[in-house]
Protein backbone atom coordinates (compact mmCIF):
# COMPACT_ATOMS: atom_id res chain seq x y z
CA UNK A 1 0.00 0.00 0.00
CA UNK A 2 1.21 3.41 -1.19
CA UNK A 3 1.64 6.01 1.59
CA UNK A 4 -0.32 8.85 -0.60
CA UNK A 5 -2.08 7.55 -3.38
CA UNK A 6 -4.17 9.86 -6.61
CA UNK A 7 -6.34 8.57 -9.19
CA UNK A 8 -7.19 10.96 -11.44
CA UNK A 9 -7.22 14.27 -9.61
CA UNK A 10 -8.75 17.19 -10.89
CA UNK A 11 -9.19 20.63 -9.13
CA UNK A 12 -10.82 23.14 -10.90
CA UNK A 13 -11.71 26.82 -9.72
CA UNK A 14 -14.76 28.76 -10.66
CA UNK A 15 -13.48 32.30 -11.88
CA UNK A 16 -16.87 33.78 -12.88
CA UNK A 17 -17.82 32.43 -16.01
CA UNK A 18 -14.93 30.14 -16.63
CA UNK A 19 -13.72 27.22 -15.53
CA UNK A 20 -9.16 27.14 -13.88
CA UNK A 21 -8.24 23.68 -14.15
CA UNK A 22 -5.85 23.81 -11.80
CA UNK A 23 -5.06 20.26 -11.90
CA UNK A 24 -6.00 17.66 -14.67
CA UNK A 25 -6.14 14.08 -14.12
CA UNK A 26 -2.80 13.61 -11.76
CA UNK A 27 -2.35 10.14 -10.56
CA UNK A 28 0.53 9.27 -8.97
CA UNK A 29 1.67 6.93 -5.62
CA UNK A 30 4.16 7.93 -2.92
CA UNK A 31 5.95 5.15 -1.15
CA UNK A 32 6.36 5.82 2.48
CA UNK A 33 9.74 6.65 2.85
CA UNK A 34 10.22 8.39 -0.22
CA UNK A 35 12.19 11.80 -0.67
CA UNK A 36 10.49 13.83 -3.73
CA UNK A 37 10.58 17.08 -5.12
CA UNK A 38 7.74 18.61 -6.99
CA UNK A 39 8.92 21.19 -9.86
CA UNK A 40 7.39 23.23 -12.93
CA UNK A 41 6.91 26.65 -13.82
CA UNK A 42 4.27 28.97 -11.63
CA UNK A 43 1.20 28.19 -12.10
CA UNK A 44 1.66 24.20 -12.82
CA UNK A 45 -0.39 23.37 -10.02
CA UNK A 46 2.51 22.73 -7.39
CA UNK A 47 0.79 24.32 -4.87
CA UNK A 48 -2.73 23.17 -5.49
CA UNK A 49 -1.30 19.98 -5.27
CA UNK A 50 0.59 20.17 -1.94
CA UNK A 51 -2.96 21.66 -0.43
CA UNK A 52 -4.42 18.37 -1.38
CA UNK A 53 -1.72 16.39 -0.06
CA UNK A 54 -2.05 17.88 2.78
CA UNK A 55 -5.55 17.84 2.98
CA UNK A 56 -6.32 21.24 3.01
CA UNK A 57 -8.21 21.24 0.43
CA UNK A 58 -10.33 18.75 -1.78
CA UNK A 59 -9.98 17.45 -5.26
CA UNK A 60 -13.11 18.78 -7.27
CA UNK A 61 -12.69 14.97 -9.05
CA UNK A 62 -10.68 11.83 -8.28
CA UNK A 63 -9.64 10.04 -5.71
CA UNK A 64 -6.82 10.31 -2.72
CA UNK A 65 -6.14 8.00 -0.79
CA UNK A 66 -4.03 8.34 2.22
CA UNK A 67 -2.49 5.42 4.04
CA UNK A 68 -4.98 3.35 1.98
CA UNK A 69 -7.91 5.77 3.17
CA UNK A 70 -10.48 7.57 1.00
CA UNK A 71 -10.21 11.03 1.80
CA UNK A 72 -11.48 12.61 -0.81
CA UNK A 73 -14.57 13.97 0.35
CA UNK A 74 -14.13 13.72 4.14
CA UNK A 75 -15.47 16.77 6.06
CA UNK A 76 -13.34 19.58 6.97
CA UNK A 77 -13.08 18.63 10.83
CA UNK A 78 -12.28 15.16 9.86
CA UNK A 79 -9.39 15.99 7.56
CA UNK A 80 -8.16 18.82 10.05
CA UNK A 81 -8.14 15.45 12.06
CA UNK A 82 -5.79 13.42 9.69
CA UNK A 83 -4.03 16.65 9.11
CA UNK A 84 -2.98 16.54 13.01
CA UNK A 85 -2.12 13.25 13.40
CA UNK A 86 -0.22 13.01 10.11
CA UNK A 87 0.96 15.41 8.35
CA UNK A 88 3.44 18.20 9.06
CA UNK A 89 3.73 21.70 7.36
CA UNK A 90 7.10 23.50 6.30
CA UNK A 91 6.21 27.45 4.61
CA UNK A 92 8.98 29.14 2.25
CA UNK A 93 8.00 32.01 5.01
CA UNK A 94 8.70 29.92 8.07
CA UNK A 95 5.15 31.16 9.49
CA UNK A 96 6.97 31.83 12.90
CA UNK A 97 4.45 33.90 15.62
CA UNK A 98 6.57 36.66 15.33
CA UNK A 99 6.20 37.61 19.79
CA UNK A 100 6.54 34.34 21.06
CA UNK A 101 9.47 31.87 21.56
CA UNK A 102 11.21 29.28 19.39
CA UNK A 103 9.91 26.43 22.44
CA UNK A 104 6.18 27.99 22.40
CA UNK A 105 6.30 27.87 18.39
CA UNK A 106 6.77 24.14 18.87
CA UNK A 107 4.73 23.75 21.00
CA UNK A 108 1.53 25.41 19.57
CA UNK A 109 0.07 22.06 17.38
CA UNK A 110 0.57 20.24 20.84
CA UNK A 111 -1.65 22.74 22.27
CA UNK A 112 -4.06 22.30 19.41
CA UNK A 113 -3.99 18.71 20.07
CA UNK A 114 -4.78 19.31 24.02
CA UNK A 115 -1.75 17.92 25.27
CA UNK A 116 -0.48 18.90 28.91
CA UNK A 117 2.09 21.66 29.91
CA UNK A 118 4.45 18.95 31.06
CA UNK A 119 4.46 17.08 28.16
CA UNK A 120 4.45 19.99 26.02
CA UNK A 121 7.24 20.94 26.97
CA UNK A 122 9.04 17.90 26.83
CA UNK A 123 7.95 16.96 23.39
CA UNK A 124 8.68 20.39 22.02
CA UNK A 125 12.39 20.16 23.61
CA UNK A 126 12.96 16.91 21.80
CA UNK A 127 11.67 18.75 18.35
CA UNK A 128 14.14 21.38 18.81
CA UNK A 129 17.22 19.15 19.88
CA UNK A 130 16.13 17.10 16.13
CA UNK A 131 16.93 20.31 14.59
CA UNK A 132 19.74 21.07 16.75
CA UNK A 133 18.33 24.00 18.73
CA UNK A 134 18.25 23.48 21.75
CA UNK A 135 20.26 26.60 23.29
CA UNK A 136 17.95 28.72 21.13
CA UNK A 137 14.40 27.63 23.14
CA UNK A 138 13.62 31.10 24.62
CA UNK A 139 14.80 33.36 21.63
CA UNK A 140 12.59 34.99 19.58
CA UNK A 141 12.00 34.15 15.72
CA UNK A 142 13.67 38.14 15.04
CA UNK A 143 16.68 36.83 17.06
CA UNK A 144 17.31 33.93 14.98
CA UNK A 145 18.67 33.97 11.46
CA UNK A 146 16.47 32.66 8.22
CA UNK A 147 17.90 29.02 8.91
CA UNK A 148 17.40 28.93 12.63
CA UNK A 149 13.96 30.30 11.85
CA UNK A 150 13.02 27.32 9.25
CA UNK A 151 14.71 24.91 11.67
CA UNK A 152 11.93 26.12 14.32
CA UNK A 153 9.04 25.87 11.58
CA UNK A 154 10.63 22.34 10.90
CA UNK A 155 10.68 21.09 14.76
CA UNK A 156 7.08 22.64 15.07
CA UNK A 157 6.43 20.54 11.80
CA UNK A 158 7.98 17.23 13.71
CA UNK A 159 6.15 17.78 17.54
CA UNK A 160 3.20 15.58 16.35
CA UNK A 161 5.29 13.21 15.33
CA UNK A 162 3.83 12.63 11.49
CA UNK A 163 4.45 10.30 8.82
CA UNK A 164 4.54 12.99 6.31
CA UNK A 165 6.45 16.26 5.88
CA UNK A 166 4.87 18.54 3.27
CA UNK A 167 7.48 21.77 2.55
CA UNK A 168 6.12 24.10 -0.29
CA UNK A 169 9.35 25.97 -1.00
CA UNK A 170 11.03 25.36 1.63
CA UNK A 171 14.64 26.84 1.15
CA UNK A 172 13.11 30.11 -1.47
CA UNK A 173 14.13 32.65 1.27
CA UNK A 174 17.56 30.83 2.10
CA UNK A 175 20.74 31.79 0.70
CA UNK A 176 22.53 28.41 -1.11
CA UNK A 177 24.51 27.07 2.25
CA UNK A 178 21.97 27.75 4.53
CA UNK A 179 19.55 25.77 1.84
CA UNK A 180 22.53 22.72 1.90
CA UNK A 181 21.71 22.66 5.50
CA UNK A 182 18.02 22.77 5.95
CA UNK A 183 18.15 19.87 2.93
CA UNK A 184 20.83 18.32 5.45
CA UNK A 185 18.26 18.31 7.73
CA UNK A 186 15.09 17.05 5.69
CA UNK A 187 17.58 14.20 4.21
CA UNK A 188 18.14 13.32 7.92
CA UNK A 189 14.78 13.23 8.67
CA UNK A 190 13.79 11.29 6.21
CA UNK A 191 16.59 8.39 6.98
CA UNK A 192 14.58 8.35 10.12
CA UNK A 193 11.21 7.37 7.84
CA UNK A 194 9.88 10.26 7.53
CA UNK A 195 7.91 10.66 3.83
CA UNK A 196 9.06 14.06 2.50
CA UNK A 197 7.53 16.54 -0.49
CA UNK A 198 8.67 19.28 -1.28
CA UNK A 199 8.43 21.98 -3.86
CA UNK A 200 11.14 23.83 -5.24
CA UNK A 201 12.26 25.82 -7.89
CA UNK A 202 15.79 25.01 -8.02
CA UNK A 203 17.18 22.14 -9.21
CA UNK A 204 20.17 21.88 -7.10
CA UNK A 205 17.84 21.44 -4.70
CA UNK A 206 15.82 18.81 -6.35
CA UNK A 207 19.11 16.77 -6.30
CA UNK A 208 18.47 16.45 -2.72
CA UNK A 209 16.03 14.35 -3.43
CA UNK A 210 15.44 10.45 -4.74
CA UNK A 211 12.74 11.29 -7.11
CA UNK A 212 11.60 14.40 -9.24
CA UNK A 213 7.83 15.14 -10.32
CA UNK A 214 7.68 17.63 -12.97
CA UNK A 215 4.57 19.56 -13.31
CA UNK A 216 3.20 21.02 -16.40
CA UNK A 217 -0.22 22.96 -16.81
CA UNK A 218 -1.57 20.87 -13.68
CA UNK A 219 -0.37 17.71 -15.10
CA UNK A 220 2.55 15.18 -14.48
CA UNK A 221 4.69 16.34 -17.15
CA UNK A 222 7.64 13.56 -15.64
CA UNK A 223 8.71 11.41 -12.60
CA UNK A 224 11.98 10.32 -12.22
CA UNK A 225 13.37 8.41 -9.64
CA UNK A 226 17.19 8.56 -9.29
CA UNK A 227 20.09 8.40 -6.16
CA UNK A 228 19.66 11.77 -4.52
CA UNK A 229 22.90 14.31 -3.81
CA UNK A 230 23.79 13.87 0.16
CA UNK A 231 23.65 17.09 1.63
CA UNK A 232 26.84 18.05 3.90
CA UNK A 233 25.75 19.59 6.90
CA UNK A 234 28.44 21.99 7.50
CA UNK A 235 31.80 20.91 7.65
CA UNK A 236 34.27 22.03 10.64
CA UNK A 237 36.74 24.50 8.98
CA UNK A 238 40.28 22.55 7.83
CA UNK A 239 38.14 18.81 7.63
CA UNK A 240 38.12 17.87 4.16
CA UNK A 241 34.60 16.48 3.00
CA UNK A 242 34.71 13.08 3.68
CA UNK A 243 31.52 11.11 2.15
CA UNK A 244 33.57 7.42 2.79
CA UNK A 245 31.00 7.63 6.44
CA UNK A 246 27.81 7.99 4.72
CA UNK A 247 27.77 5.51 2.13
CA UNK A 248 24.02 5.15 0.58
CA UNK A 249 21.12 5.35 2.25
CA UNK A 250 18.97 2.22 1.61
P1 LIG B 1 2.14 26.84 -8.59
O1 LIG B 1 2.22 26.55 -7.14
O2 LIG B 1 2.76 25.77 -9.45
O3 LIG B 1 2.67 28.19 -8.94
P2 LIG B 1 -0.73 26.88 -8.15
O4 LIG B 1 -1.10 25.50 -7.75
O5 LIG B 1 -0.63 27.90 -7.10
O6 LIG B 1 0.60 26.83 -9.03
O7 LIG B 1 -1.80 27.38 -9.22
C1 LIG B 1 -2.19 26.64 -10.35
C2 LIG B 1 -3.23 27.41 -11.10
O8 LIG B 1 -4.43 27.49 -10.32
C3 LIG B 1 -2.84 28.84 -11.41
O9 LIG B 1 -3.36 29.19 -12.67
C4 LIG B 1 -3.50 29.62 -10.30
O10 LIG B 1 -3.78 30.94 -10.72
C5 LIG B 1 -4.77 28.85 -10.08
N1 LIG B 1 -5.25 28.93 -8.68
C6 LIG B 1 -4.60 28.49 -7.59
N2 LIG B 1 -5.33 28.69 -6.47
C7 LIG B 1 -6.49 29.28 -6.89
C8 LIG B 1 -7.67 29.73 -6.23
N3 LIG B 1 -7.83 29.62 -4.89
N4 LIG B 1 -8.64 30.27 -6.99
C9 LIG B 1 -8.52 30.37 -8.32
N5 LIG B 1 -7.45 29.96 -9.02
C10 LIG B 1 -6.43 29.42 -8.31
MG1 LIG C 1 3.13 27.62 -5.55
Amino acid sequence: MSLLHLEDVWKTYIMGETELHALRGVTLSVEAGEFTAVMGASGSGKSTLMNLLGCLDRPTRGRYLLQGEDVSSLPPDALAAIRNRTIGFVFQNFNLLPRTTALENVELPLLYAGLHGAERHARAREALGRVGLTDWAHHHPNQLSGGQQQRVAIARALVNRPHLLLADEPTGNLDSRTSAEVMALLQELGRGGITVVLVTHEADIAEYSSRVIVMRDGQVRSDVRRTARRAEPEAPAGEQHADAAGGSAP
